[in-house]
């Protein structure tokens, strides 16, 4: 069964440019956030986020004649649209809670042959799907997306031994040929692969940088033309938003065993925490370790 409409819930940093992706591959796509508490528009969290993909320079995450393939509304009045959908994925708060409390409702609206996605960074799925009912388990994987989706290749791809065989290859060829990504499988660790190594060498890069006295742009320069990623860590982090590493790592912390080496390194340094209280958490907010053009 292909996978011709795709719903995704939570219109944040994240949801919206997954939907974008999605969208910008010619594919129909309900983005649905929390109902608006103020003013008389229901919808106006999940159209503001569309209205922002389009403005976000640098990279436009939207193309604008397909912006119409995109379809906001809330999860309130809107729930029921999700029977339509052949894939629904969560992009909402960091909260393993707030998630499973989403998944029932989802479970009891989506057909049967709707497959059901994470994009938490760093819960397990295990956590996830605890007391959730067999149903849900054999719909459900996590498919972690990066920040931005639409310029970030990686797709982290995690299965438990409950997922119907066939819907793990539905959600690879889908994000193989319509997505352009690279999937790669991980267990069900914490942080799975990609966190599990980033966050070694951000922790190391913030420390190092302070304890040798580097610049920001040093430091980055010599990550880039190392060949690690673009923007350098530095530049990364203002891309991610500052704001979410205490999230990551707390949630990381809470489920990595007592022994796990990660666990000394995965202290947020205090630079960061300051930075974030006076509002510096990146390209988001006032700047972050690049100041704002
Ligand atoms: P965000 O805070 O930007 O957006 C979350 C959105 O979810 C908000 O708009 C909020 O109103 C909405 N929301 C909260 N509860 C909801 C509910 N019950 N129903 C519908 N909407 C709800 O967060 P984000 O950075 O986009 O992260 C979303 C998820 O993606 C998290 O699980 C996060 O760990 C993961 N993630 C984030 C990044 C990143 O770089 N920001 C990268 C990969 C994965």
């Amino acid at each position: 069964m292909n996978i011709e409409r795709v719903a995704v819930i939570g219109a944040g940093v994240m949801g919206s440019g997954i939907a974008a992706q999605v969208a910008n591959a010619g594919i129909a796509v309900y983005l649905l956030d929390l109902p608006a508490q103020e003013g008389s528009n229901r919808n106006a969290i999940a159209e503001a986020a569309i209205a922002k993909l389009l403005t976000t320079e640098p990279p436009p995450l939207m193309l604008s004649e397909n912006v119409g393939l995109i379809h906001p509304g809330n999860n309130e009045d809107d729930l029921f649209r999700l029977a339509e959908v052949d894939w629904v994925i969560e992009a909402v708060v960091e909260n393993p809670a707030v998630k499973r409390d989403l998944y029932r409702k989802l479970d009891k609206v989506c057909r049967p042959g709707t497959l059901i996605s994470s994009n938490t960074s760093s819960l397990p799925l295990h956590v996830l799907t605890q007391e959730l009912p067999d149903s849900f388990k054999r719909r459900f994987l996590i498919t972690h997306f990066f920040n931005p989706p639409r310029y970030m290749r990686l797709l982290e791809l995690v299965t438990s031994s409950d997922l119907a065989p066939e819907a793990l290859d539905r959600i690879r060829v889908f994000a193989d040929q319509k997505l352009g990504k690279g999937c790669v499988l991980c267990h069900d660790t914490p942080g799975f692969i990609a966190n599990r190594i980033g966050t070694f060498w951000i922790q190391t890069a913030i420390r190092e940088a302070i304890a040798l006295n580097l610049s920001v742009e040093q430091s980055d320069a010599v990550m880039t033309l190392f060949g690690i990623p673009k923007t350098g860590v530095f530049g990364l982090l203002d891309l991610v938003g500052l704001d979410l590493m205490p999230h990551i790592l707390k949630s990381f912390l809470q489920t990595l065993p007592a022994e796990d080496k990660l666990r000394d390194i995965a202290a947020i340094p205090s630079l960061m925490t300051d930075m974030i209280e006076q509002g510096y958490t990146g390209r988001k907010g006032k700047g972050g370790f690049y100041r704002l053009k």
